[in-house]
Formats: C-alpha cells, structure tokens, sequence
C-alpha cells in the first residue's frame, strides 16, 4: 500500500458495515477494520475486495492507516480512541459515521438527539413524515446506519436521524435544517469524561446552523435552554409546563402550536395512545419537527391518536383478569423507571432488578414506596435493591430466582386494580443478551399465562 488512496472504516457493526457497503458501492476503496474477531455479511465482504479494499480484523492498524487519506469511526468507538489520535497525528481526518452520511447526502435532515426520549420521538416524526409528497428515511441510533438510509434520497427528500452524544461528537460540517434537544441529564460520562463535553456534543447537532434553519429546544430544561444564547438557528420552544407566547406547548391537557401569529390546537393527551409526562415531552418535540417539515395538522394529529409507542417501552402487553401488564424492559437505568412508575397513578406491581450498574437508588425507592404495591426484586441486582428497598420502608418486597418466577409471582398477586409493570432499571446482560430479548421473554411468559 503506497497511495493514500483508501478510506478507513473503524467498526464492523451496523454503522460500519453500512457505512463501508455505501462507499464500495460508490468505487471507494475501504478498509473495513475492527479490533476484534468479527462476522460479517458475506456479501460486503466480497464487495470491499470488488472495489479494491478489504474487511481486516485484528490486525495492527498502523500499516493500513498510512496508506488512508480518511478515517470514519463508529458510534460505539470513542474520536479519542488510540487510533483516532494515532491517526490525527499522521494527517489524516478523522470524522464519525454521521458526518461522512451528510457528506454524501445534502437534502433535507431532521436531527434528533436528547438524552431520553429520542427513539420514541424520532419513530413518531418518521411516521408523520409519511404523508409528505416525498421520500422520507429514518435512521442512525435507532439501529439503522444513516449512511445507508440515505442511498437514494433526492434533494427535496428527509433524512430523519437519531443522533445519539456517540454520533454527534464526530460531526464537523452537519447541518440539520430542522434540529430538536429534547433534554440533557448527566449519562456516558464514562465515554466524554465530564458533562461539559457531554453538553457540547450534544451542541454539535446545531453548531452549522444558520438563521434558515430551526433548532427546537425544550423550554422546561434548564441545560437545553443554555443552548439558546449559542445558536444562529432561529430557535421554537416546547414545552409541557409553561404556555408560551410563540411555540409549542401543552394548555389545559391539549397540544398547541403558536407560531407565526396562528394558534392550532393539535389534539388532547388524553387522545394518545401513549402515555406519561416524559411522552408528552417527546410528542411535542414530535409535533414540531413534523410542523417545520410541512406535515399537514390533520396528518399529525392521526399518528398522534393513533401511535401505540415503541417496543419494550412502557409497551402495553395484554389484561389478564383486568389486570394489565405492561414491558418497559429498555428501562435500564433507575432514572426510567421512574419515569415509568410516574406515569401510573398507584397499584403498580414491579418487576425490578437484572445486571447491577450500582447506580442510586434512593430517589427511585422513594417512588416504588409511593407508587407501588408490590416490588418483585429478580437478578445480580437483587439484594442491593432488596436492601435500599428496605430502607425506603418499601413494603410487600418479593425476592425470586428466575425470570419466569418474577412473572408467575406477579400473577399470583395481581388483581384489579393494579397494574403490573416490568421496569427492570437494570441493564439486562446477567440473564438475557439485551433488553429486547428480556422484553419478548417478559411478553411470551404472560401470553402463556393468559392461556
Ligand atoms: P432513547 O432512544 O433516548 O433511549 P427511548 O424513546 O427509547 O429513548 O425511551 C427510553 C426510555 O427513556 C423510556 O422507556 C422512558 O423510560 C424514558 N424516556 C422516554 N422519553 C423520555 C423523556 N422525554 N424524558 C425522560 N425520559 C424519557
């Protein structure tokens, strides 16, 4: 290798893969590269030699590095890996997966980025964007490369991408026409060592924006609004709690949009399927980028009425006995599941406890004492929640040996009107291999009941 003539793709997972499938499809020559031992599609495999470059796994990267004139990171690869530097300290750019996606596709982006709320939000506006005359793709955290999403898109098309912290902090040139920040709580700093860079990643999703573009910010958090005083964009604010003189808003239990001397009523909470504040939060957000982006109100307002939410998010299973359980298996941190026992007025049977990320657990004992009343500890978690549990004088506090006995118990104690709820607050690696799987386990084990 002598020419500085290949792209260096770091990561063989989705981002990756899609990633280098897209640049090989173009003639580029890519190394694919990934630290450890992986499988991948046959196909892309195939594809990367068609094109003159390689998948390389294991080996030492310098070598290849030398002769690359680009370097492309995968969400999951922090920028300031080793080899990020290593290569940055050879000349060589070095940008994430989302930045060489915008490269390659100028048309019309939505960004949507948040430290909860962001798949809820960005599956909502991609199902709202359906009625416009045009193509519209959804994709990046939400488990889809972006780069791929966006082969094929003209200019009038939309890109709606879920940009998580990881993708946001290797972007230098994206430029969403329409960007959303749902909320900032301290997460990953273990991955941006402070909050302060956690903040300013997240502020790379409206660093290129200008006054033609529109950034969305959520008025009833505090970090978000700091955001304000930073940005060119021309700034809307939603919020839940204040009824604002120009936004997008909730009065009297009904979504408003006032914007640009008009005064829409969208539809009522209680006209959703989904439910609970943070939800709220999320269809706002929603209701503006599908606003800005030319939706028809009536278009809104149907998927709004008739969205049933995403799986394993506080996902409504079935009734037994009038009793309904619901799956929140992505609740992997005490902070969800808080969110999930507010969103219940009481009577809450919950199934807690997996993979220990030995997180607090006071605030959120201090809501099961409230809101439940019964508390099905299970997992490697089990007797730290038992104990903080206790010390929050939670009452009716069950402690099981398998998943199965978690469900069972819960059946044998449930009854109208009470409500059972997997909310795990735990990551789900001690039992299960992700918390999808937890949460189709959980959903197989009570249709089995009801039978
Ligand atoms: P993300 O993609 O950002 O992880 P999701 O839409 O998948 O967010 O929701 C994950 C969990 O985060 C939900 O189960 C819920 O507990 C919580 N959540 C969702 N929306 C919000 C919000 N707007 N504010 C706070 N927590 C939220």
């Amino acid at each position: 290798m002598i020419e500085n003539k290949y792209i260096f793709v770091y990561g063989a997972g989705i981002s990756g893969c899609g990633v280098a499938e897209v640049l090989a499809k173009n003639e580029k020559q890519v190394i694919l590269f990934d630290d450890e031992h992986k499988q991948i599609d046959a196909a892309l495999v195939f594809m990367l030699l068609q094109s003159g470059g390689k998948f390389v796994c294991q080996q030492d990267p310098d070598e290849y590095l030398q002769a690359c004139s680009l370097v492309i990171i995968s969400p999951g690869i922090s920028i300031n890996c080793p080899l990020a530097v290593r290569a940055r300290n050879m000349g060589i750019e070095v940008i994430g997966e989302v930045e060489e996606a915008y490269r390659l596709y100028k048309g019309k982006w939505i960004g949507i980025t948040g430290t909860n709320g962001k798949t809820t939000t960005t599956t909502l506006v991609g199902e709202m964007m359906q009625s416009l005359p045009v193509k519209t793709k959804v994709g990046g955290n939400i488990g889809l490369a972006i780069s791929k999403e966006a082969e094929g898109l003209g200019a009038d098309d939309w890109l709606i991408a879920e940009l998580s912290s990881f993708q946001l902090e290797g972007v230098t040139t994206l430029k969403p026409n329409i960007a959303l920040i749902l909320n900032v709580t301290p997460d990953h700093i273990e991955r941006h060592g402070n909050m302060e860079n956690y903040i300013a990643a997240k502020a790379n999703i409206f660093a290129q924006q200008t006054r033609e573009d529109i950034l969305i910010l959520n008025h009833d958090d505090k970090t978000v609004m700091q955001f304000a005083e930073k940005t060119k964009s021309t700034v809307c604010y939603i919020s839940r709690k204040r009824i604002l003189g120009r936004g997008i808003f909730l009065e009297d239990g009904k979504f408003i949009i006032a914007c640009g001397g008009k005064r829409i009523v969208v539809c009522a909470v209680s006209d959703m399927k989904i439910f609970g504040s943070h939800n709220e939060e999320n269809a706002l957000g929603a209701i503006a980028c599908a606003y800005f982006a030319g939706v028809a109100i009536d278009e809104i307002r149907n998927v709004l009425k008739t969205f049933q939410g995403v799986e394993h998010r506080l996902e409504y299973v079935m009734d037994i006995g009038g009793v309904p359980y619901y799956n929140d298996s992505k609740a992997t941190n005490p902070d969800s599941t808080i969110k999930a026992l507010e969103s219940f007025p009481g009577h809450v049977i919950l199934l807690a406890g997996g993979h220990d990320k030995m997180t607090d657990l006071a605030p959120m004992m201090k809501l099961v004492k409230e809101k439940t009343d019964a508390l099905i500890l299970l997992g490697e978690a089990k007797q730290r929640f038992y104990e903080a549990a206790l010390a929050a004088n939670v009452k009716n506090i069950y402690l099981v040996d398998s998943f199965a006995d978690a469900v069972n118990k819960a059946h044998e104690l449930a009854e109208k009107p009470q409500v059972v709820v997997l909310s795990p607050a735990c990551s789900s690696y001690d039992m299960f291999e992700n918390f999808p799987q937890r949460g189709r386990v959980f959903k197989d084990l009570v249709h089995q009941l009801a039978k």
